[in-house]
């Protein structure tokens, strides 16, 4: 079977958005770009995270016009194809439907950049696109134009999209915006949400890329 490795990482991350309850049941999707065949690997809708095998997840050209698999794929297929398409960047996306980001999604409020690691690993406010029903070509076209040139965008009164560079980095975005959804209600709470300025969100950005093991700081 072809793309052996990609299909057991996507189903590795598929389950991690439910065993971690980014997403309940069935909802939120994954996908992985195929560079050389101009397609991307997708989950199949509506199936059981828990029970998803290796020739589970569909190939699909960026196109639309090539579909291999034995199953329908993720309903979110359009949105998945456009952000390819436009964005050269992104080699993976993770949608999931999880409860704080969710809470930003209904209210119509971007979250805020509260946190360090929101700077570092986002670098933007998470703004809402507008609202249009899950899997139209309406939801995928207003969400292009909402995360366009950025990481992550929330899908009014539905859930939240992240693009990264790998499934990793798409996971990653994906518990960093939760975290800082769930911080900055509690900090609302507590009285008030002090936000970070441009300056230090591009400073610590900046200085992420030499954070850890990577080469020093130049
Ligand atoms: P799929 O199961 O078709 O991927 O749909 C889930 C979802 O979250 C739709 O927005
Ligand atoms: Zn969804």
């Amino acid at each position: 079977m072809k793309y052996e490795a990609e299909r057991r990482a996507l189903i590795q991350t598929a389950l991690e958005i439910y065993e971690s309850q980014l997403v309940v049941g069935t909802w939120g999707n994954v996908s992985l770009r195929l560079p050389a065949e101009e397609a991307m690997l997708i989950t199949p809708s509506g199936m059981d995270y828990k029970v998803l095998d290796i020739e589970d997840p569909v190939q699909v050209s960026l196109d639309g016009s090539r579909i291999q698999g034995r199953w329908k794929p993720s309903i979110e297929t359009p949105l998945h194809r456009r952000i390819y398409l436009a964005m050269p960047e992104v080699g993976a996306i993770c949608h999931v439907h999880s409860p704080y980001a969710s809470a930003y999604a209904v209210a119509g409020q971007a979250v805020p950049v509260v946190l360090e690691e929101t700077a570092q690993v986002v670098g933007h406010a998470i703004e809402v696109a507008p609202y249009a029903r899950c899997g139209s070509e309406e939801l995928a076209e207003g969400t292009m134009q909402f995360l366009k040139g950025k990481r992550a965008v929330l899908l009014a009164n539905h859930g939240l999209v992240a693009a990264g560079k790998d499934l990793a980095d798409a996971l990653k975005i994906c518990y960093i915006v939760e975290k800082t959804a769930r911080v900055s209600i509690m900090a609302r709470l507590l009285g008030q949400v002090r936000e970070l300025s441009k300056e230090d969100i591009n400073a610590l950005q900046h200085d992420f890329t030499f954070y850890g093991q990577s080469k020093d700081h130049t």
